[in-house]
């Protein structure tokens, strides 16, 4: 059987990112007038996903996603080729109309992680960002027709990595989200 391919910036080994990278430019995959947005930031909790929702490259199993707060990312060129994938998404995912790369994730909602945009770093040619840190979403790969035979040798090749696996988000996201929805229904203090 052929290996796994979860994603190319994991399939040869991680490289860990710098911890004084300062950001850098993302494009998408077109040839003429790519789209372009910087960042004013490193990504933080840059992880691979399972979902469907998040980009991926063709032959990938996983997405690579982080985040960056809104206000340090800016559309720098051709922002005129940009739509939102799925209006009724909770993440609103402005893609390339001619290439369909996703360049970023944006919250308008309500949400634990508004203020917080999604972005994939394997868009830049910048070195330094932060190196994926776990994997979420794995068993959603079953969803989407992987066959649930298999998914042992994707955990084991997570746990290779040195990546812990988890079926939702990360503990330290889940109990963020926890904490805003408890503070929202008035069971936690505002400020904690
Ligand atoms: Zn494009
Ligand atoms: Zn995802």
């Amino acid at each position: 059987m052929a290996p796994i391919a979860l994603h190319p910036l994991l399939d040869n080994g991680i490289t860990p990112g710098s911890p004084s990278f300062a950001g850098g430019k993302l494009s998408c995959k077109c040839a003429s007038d790519p789209v372009e947005v910087t960042l004013g930031s490193n990504v933080a909790h840059n992880h691979a996903c399972g979902c469907s929702k998040c980009w991926k490259p063709p032959g990938a199993l996983f997405s690579v996603v982080g985040v960056v707060p809104r206000e340090k990312l800016s559309v720098t060129a051709h922002g005129e080729k940009l739509a939102v994938v799925d209006p009724s998404a909770t993440i609103q995912r402005h893609a390339c109309k001619a290439c369909g790369v996703h360049l970023f994730g944006r919250i308008e909602a309500e949400h634990p992680f508004k203020g917080l945009d999604f972005v994939h770093v394997e868009l830049s040619g910048d070195k330094g960002w932060q190196e994926p840190q776990f994997a979420a979403f794995v068993s959603s790969i079953i969803e989407h027709g992987f066959h649930p035979s298999r998914i042992g040798e994707v955990r084991g090749r997570f746990k290779e990595l040195g990546l812990e696996s988890y079926d939702a988000l990360s503990p330290a996201l889940m109990d963020a989200i926890a904490t805003w929805t408890a503070q929202k229904a008035g069971r936690l203090p505002s400020s904690l």
